[in-house]
């Protein structure tokens, strides 16, 4: 390896031996930019790569909130603003129990890299806190997002850093936390956070925008091999935002998904997904996706249980995974070359594990990388800033095209840059090479900051 590369690597795990999600995703973007490192010698006395590596800033704050039982709880709360050279902070929040600083670091890293793949002006960042929103009523919701805002207003602005949402985070949380915002700040800076509801400064086709974002990559992905997704199998991880729209665009081109899940179990409809139902259980009632059954009674419900997921050892052409880091590793890998599938596309951020993603593209499948193939949220994100600016709305149809253009354009650079350093289609290397170059420019152009 690179001696630059092999000490930055060194020096970034003794720094953070307690993080493992951060040190997993710095150790996939660095070995894979090793062919562009090795062509510039001057990134060493320029620190390049160190500065790259460290966040800009990591706020930590307590979120004190009360119960309906009249009990205080204090949740922590986090904003990773890692780097601006691009544009404002931007990316989401993430209420869930795992959340800790690995994941946030994490996270923030590799939307760095994905920001800058979309070629929108956006630097990266990520937040969220260790609440669980699982089983909480709105009201608990509602005083918990007041809470986070009013620590959380201080560090944020639509030209500072703008989040959105993400897993435990959606349209209702944005909303509670913009009505805060908008109170203490007494002015209606529209802008501020994405993935706001239409009817108050949203953008169509937001909601949708990662899932189909994903698919318009895999169309891609798929027609540079003369694969047509049209009848092929899809099986999906998750039934959140991503897994849902995700599950949409699937069916509107003519492949047929036959699996979905959530974090207790997958279920398998070999008729094909009813995703009305889905998203009565999932948009509507919160429930749980077992629930399922009680309108399919042909479909099967699998439990997760043990170390392999359930939902990839399901037979399929294609793979999406779509719920969280690290949730394909290995041993699904191998139930799912095992069951002959084409292609996975990375709906979550990094869902596959490096050994996993290693074993499939050993194997010869087309893996499609998080930063790139979920890259269509976070732009249409950057869309509803433009038309927060603007005080203006596009159509849907208007959005939707812009994202398609954006994917295909993801594509095409993940591509070329995986040709050019003669990577046979890794466009996991191809990802963050072309995302690297960018910002490798950039901070040349904007000196020791
Ligand atoms: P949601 O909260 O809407 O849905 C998450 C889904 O994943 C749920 O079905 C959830 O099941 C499941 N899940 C979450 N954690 C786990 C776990 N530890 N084990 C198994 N299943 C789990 O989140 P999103 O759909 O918004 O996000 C999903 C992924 O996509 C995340 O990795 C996120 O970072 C990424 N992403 C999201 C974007 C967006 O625009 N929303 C943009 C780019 C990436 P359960 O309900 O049982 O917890």
């Amino acid at each position: 390896m690179n001696d630059y590369l092999e000490k930055v690597l060194d020096e970034t795990a003794k720094k953070n031996e307690t993080q493992p999600e951060f040190l997993q995703a710095v150790h996939e973007v660095l070995t894979s930019i090793e062919p562009v490192i090795a062509q510039h010698d001057e990134y060493e006395n320029i620190a390049l790569l160190e500065r790259m590596i460290e966040p800009e800033r990591v706020i930590l704050f307590r979120v004190p909130w009360i119960n309906d039982a009249g009990k205080v709880i204090v949740n922590r709360g986090y904003r990773v603003q890692y780097n601006s050279l691009l544009g404002p902070y931007k990316g989401g929040l993430r209420f869930h129990p795992s959340v800790n600083l690995s994941i946030m670091k994490f996270l923030g890293f590799e939307q760095i890299f994905k920001n800058a793949l979309t070629g929108l002006p956006i630097g990266g960042a990520k937040g969220g806190s260790d609440f669980d929103p699982k089983g909480k009523s709105d009201n608990e919701i509602m005083r918990f997002c007041q809470s986070f805002m009013t620590e959380l207003y201080r560090h944020i602005g639509q030209d500072v850093d703008v989040p959105a949402g993400d897993i435990g985070v959606g349209g209702r949380e944005i909303g509670y936390l913009f009505g805060q915002y908008k109170r203490i700040r007494n002015a209606y800076e529209g802008g501020v956070l994405t993935g706001k509801d239409v009817v108050y400064g949203g953008s169509l086709a937001r909601k949708e925008a990662t899932g189909y974002g994903l698919m318009f990559f895999m169309r891609e992905m798929l027609g540079a091999h003369n694969i047509c997704l049209m009848g092929k199998t899809v099986t999906i991880s998750g039934s959140g935002n991503v897994a849902i729209y995700a599950c949409e665009k699937a069916q509107s081109m003519g492949a047929k998904v036959v699996a979905m899940s959530d974090s207790n179990g997958c279920i398998y409809d070999e008729n094909g997904i009813d995703l009305d139902c889905v998203k009565e259980i999932k948009e509507v009632n919160r429930g749980r996706i077992k629930e399922y059954l009680e309108c399919h009674q042909n479909a099967k419900y699998i439990e997760k249980s043990g170390i392999e997921n359930p939902v990839w050892t399901i037979k399929t052409d294609i793979a999406l995974p779509c719920a969280t880091q690290n949730e394909l590793i290995i041993e699904d890998a191998k139930n799912l070359v095992a069951n002959g599938v084409i292609a996975v596309g990375e709906g979550a951020n990094m869902p596959c594990s490096e050994e996993a993603t290693k074993y499939l593209q050993e194997h010869k499948v087309l893996v499609a990388p998080a930063k790139a193939s979920n890259a269509g949220g976070v732009a249409t994100s950057a869309i509803e800033m433009s038309q927060n600016s603007m005080r203006f709305y596009h159509t849907f149809e208007e959005v939707e095209a812009k994202l398609d253009t954006i994917m295909t354009n993801i594509f095409k650079a993940c591509k070329e840059a995986s040709d050019e350093f003669g990577l046979n289609d890794n466009y996991v290397a191809g990802a963050n090479i072309a995302a690297f170059k960018k910002l490798a420019q950039a901070m040349k152009a904007q000196g020791i900051v």
